[in-house]
C-alpha cells in the first residue's frame, strides 16, 4: 500500500543531465505538496521517517537543506512499534514523511495514511514494490512480501532515486544539490555492495549458512549466496514453537554449524536455546555476534549509519562463520 505521488520514469539520478525537465515535474504534484511547499518559505524544512535506515539515506541527500528524524529509534522492533505522542507530534509537523512499506510498519498504516492528505508521504520502496519478480515472499504470510529489503544493498540502492524525487519536488531549488549528493551516495553503496559480496565469498562454502533470530535476512541470503534461516518469522509478532527450535538443533548439529547470531532488535532467548541446544548434542556452537536486522547502532556512531550497519553485519557474519573480512569503513569513497 502507498501513499503520495507516483515515481516519474525519469529518476533524480539523471538530473545532472536532465535538471530543465526533471524536477519541475508540476504536473506531478499533488496539492498537498504544492500546498506543503508554499507554506515553507524559510531555508529548511523538516523530514519525518520511520526507520533510521531511511533516515540516513535521506540525510545523506537532503544534506543541510532539512532537518532528519526517524521516530523508530535504536533497538526498537518496527514491526511491533506504536507511535509514541511525541512521535505522533512529529509526524504531525513534519513537511515530508518517508516510511519503508511492504507491511513492514504494520501497526502505523492508518496514521501514516491520514497524514498523506496534509503532505507527501512516500514509501520508500516503491520502486521495488513494482518489481514483483524482485520481492521475496513473507514466510508467514503469502499475501504478503518480505520488507527487509534493505539487507541487499542493490535492493536499497533503489530507494535513492524515489528519495531523490520526492524532496526535488517537494524543494526543487535543491535539485542540483539533491543529484549530486544522491550519485555520490550510490557510488557508495556500489563499493559496499562489492565488500559484502568478495567478504561473504570468503566463508567455505559448507558454512555459508546463517541463523539469526528473526526471518530479517532473506534478501542479504539471496544477494550474497548464504543460506538463511530465522528461528520466528518475518514478522516478530509470531512466537517461535518449540518444535521449530528442535528443529534448528538438528540442523545445525548436522551442518556443524560454527556460529548463530544474535540480533539489535529481537529478544535473544531463542538464540541462546539454540546454542545450549546444539551444546547439549556435543556441538560446540557459538554466538557469532550481535547484528544489526530491523534496527541500526546508536545515532553518531558508525554502525548508526546504513553502510556502518551493512559494514558491521557483514564483516560479523564473514569472520563468525570462517571467512575472512577487514571491515569496509576504512575503504568508502569519500566524494561527498
Ligand atoms: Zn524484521
Amino acid at each position: 500500500m502507498y501513499f503520495g505521488r507516483s515515481i516519474g520514469s525519469v529518476s533524480c539520478l539523471l538530473i545532472t543531465l536532465l535538471l530543465s525537465t526533471s524536477c519541475e515535474r508540476s504536473s506531478l504534484q499533488s496539492d498537498a505538496v504544492v500546498a506543503a511547499e508554499e507554506s515553507n518559505n524559510e531555508e529548511g524544512y523538516s523530514i519525518v521517517c520511520t526507520i533510521g535506515m531511511i533516515a540516513d539515506v535521506v540525510r545523506v541527500i537532503a544534506a543541510d537543506t532539512a532537518t532528519v528524524e526517524a521516530i523508530i529509534g535504536e533497538g526498537v522492533d518496527p514491526h511491533l512499534y506504536k507511535p509514541t505522542r511525541d512521535a505522533l507530534l512529529k509526524l504531525s509537523a513534519a513537511d515530508v514523511v518517508f516510511y519503508n512499506g511492504l507491511l513492514l510498519e504494520g501497526k502505523i498504516t492508518d496514521l501514516l495514511a491520514a497524514a498523506s492528505d496534509k503532505k507527501p508521504v512516500q514509501a520508500v520502496t516503491e520502486l521495488i514494490g513494482e518489481n514483483s519478480s524482485y520481492l521475496l515472499a513473507d514466510g508467514d504470510n503469502d499475501s504478503h512480501y518480505d520488507p527487509h529489503v534493505w539487507m541487499d544493498v542493490q535492493g536499497w540502492m533503489q530507494i535513492i532515486p524515489v528519495i531523490c524525487d520526492t524532496l526535488c519536488e517537494f524543494a526543487p531549488r535543491h535539485a542540483e544539490k539533491y543529484a549530486k549528493n544522491a550519485s555520490a551516495y550510490q557510488r557508495q553503496l556500489e563499493a559496499l555492495d562489492n565488500y559484502a559480496k568478495n567478504v561473504l565469498s570468503t566463508i567455505p562454502a559448507k558454512q555459508r549458512v546463517l541463523v539469526t533470530a528473526h526471518d530479517a535476512f532473506n534478501y542479504l541470503g539471496r544477494a550474497y549466496g548464504i543460506s538463511v534461516r530465522g528461528i520466528q518469522g518475518i514478522s516478530t509478532e509470531s512466537e517461535a514453537g518449540l518444535r521449530d527450535l528442535e528443529n534448528l538443533v538438528d540442523f545445525i548439529v548436522e551442518k556443524q554449524i560454527p556460529a548463530v547470531f544474535v540480533e539489535s532488535s529481537v529478544a535473544d532467548k531463542n538464540v541462546r536455546a539454540l546454542v545450549e541446544g546444539a551444546q547439549a548434542r556435543g556441538h560446540p556452537v557459538v554466538i557469532g555476534g550481535k547484528l544489526y536486522s530491523d534496527a541500526m547502532g546508536a545515532p553518531g556512531t558508525y554502525s548508526g549509519t546504513y553502510i556502518g550497519m551493512v559494514d558491521h553485519n557483514i564483516t560479523t557474519i564473514a569472520s563468525a562463520l570462517g571467512g575472512s573480512a577487514k571491515g569496509f569503513k576504512e575503504n568508502i569513497p569519500h566524494e561527498l
